[in-house]
């Protein structure tokens, strides 16, 4: 690793101009006390102020700062995976622009996946100083529903200040608003050496965060999202063919059932009158076999669609000889 780009700093940013200085001189301090080769990844989403002027102004003192600018606001999530395919060091750090992170946490974190060989090291805001009613207290319920559905053992998902092995950032497909849960992304793709680790936080310096209550609840639908398509993405028909066919086998002989006896009362017991349609088993059983058959077509697409779309990210070699 001697000669390779160590490190990978990615800071997406938005609207972040009264940070950037310190910021970047804070990371390029740490760096360099303790021999760490660096680059920066500014990734811009979008902002109106004054943040690319700064970043242009810094990228003229320090040839390892390099730039994305968005042009306009994509989201958080597009914002890491630009960045993401493009990184060099072997060790890829994500960090918030706002100075709530402390950059003084790089080379621990650092150290964490080279020396103690973690695929991924997120931060842990123990000690958090955001607002308790619409951050710390939904974000607590939030962190268990999350480790109950993932498996994945975290206190805190969605710290920015964040560690990887170069490999789990080249995996990980982010899109929507998923930056939320990469490490559920990370555990799903088979990199299982993840931890966490408590980090220093503090209240926003400057502006004003640029999520609201409504992370919650997306939050949670992305979590149902991963959940499911961990489970049955790469093969629908199993969820949706099994569920169709249940369905339409109840509804068929229910529906048969209620012909032959209808039939029997006809022409056995000379019973004449009753509609087949007074039964409320009638409407049942048809709805039982429409349903049924639509979960089928929708597994049958499903099936067609990773056919033809197959992700080839969907699994990670470790080791190949
Ligand atoms: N951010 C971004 N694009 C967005 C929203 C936020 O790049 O659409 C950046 C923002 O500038 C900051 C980081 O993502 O660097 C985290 O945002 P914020 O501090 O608002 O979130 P919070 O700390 O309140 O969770
Ligand atoms: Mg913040």
């Amino acid at each position: 690793m001697k000669n390779s780009l160590q490190l990978s700093v990615v800071i997406p940013l938005l609207n972040e101009e009264q940070s950037l200085n310190e910021l970047y001189s804070r990371i390029n301090v740490v760096c360099t006390e303790n021999n760490i080769t660096y680059e920066i990844w500014f990734v811009d989403d979008g902002s109106t102020d004054d943040s690319w002027n700064i970043i242009e102004m810094l990228k003229t003192q320090n040839p390892n700062i390099h730039a994305i600018k968005f042009s306009k606001n994509y989201g958080k999530s597009q914002a890491l995976h630009a960045a993401f395919e493009r990184t060099n060091g072997e060790v890829v750090i994500t960090m918030d622009a706002d100075l709530q992170d402390f950059p003084e946490e790089i080379p621990e974190l650092y150290n964490m996946i080279t020396k103690e060989g973690y695929d991924l090291v997120s931060g842990w805001k123990k000690k958090r100083f955001d607002n308790v009613m619409t951050k710390n207290l939904p974000s607590k319920l939030f962190n268990s529903a999350a480790r109950k559905l993932s498996g994945v053992q975290l206190n805190d998902f969605n710290c920015g200040l964040k560690a990887y092995r170069k490999q789990v950032v080249k995996s990980v497909d982010i899109y929507g608003d998923l930056h939320r849960w990469i490490p559920v992304l990370a555990a799903n793709a088979g990199f299982k050496k993840i931890t966490e680790k408590p980090v220093q936080h503090q209240a926003r310096p400057y502006g004003s965060s640029k999520f609201g209550a409504e992370r919650f609840i997306r939050g949670f639908l992305d979590l149902i999202t991963l959940w499911f398509v961990s489970k049955f993405g790469g093969r629908p028909m199993h969820f949706f063919g099994a569920a169709g066919t249940i369905m339409f086998v109840i509804g068929f002989l229910s529906s048969l059932w209620l012909g032959i006896s209808k039939l029997i009362d006809v022409y056995v017991n000379k019973i004449y009158g009753n509609l087949i349609a007074e039964n409320p088993w009638f409407f049942i059983a048809l709805t039982m076999m429409i349903l049924g058959t639509l979960l089928f077509v929708a597994g049958f697409l499903g099936e067609l669609v990773i056919r033809t779309h197959r992700n080839h990210k969907n699994y990670h070699i470790e080791e190949m000889i």
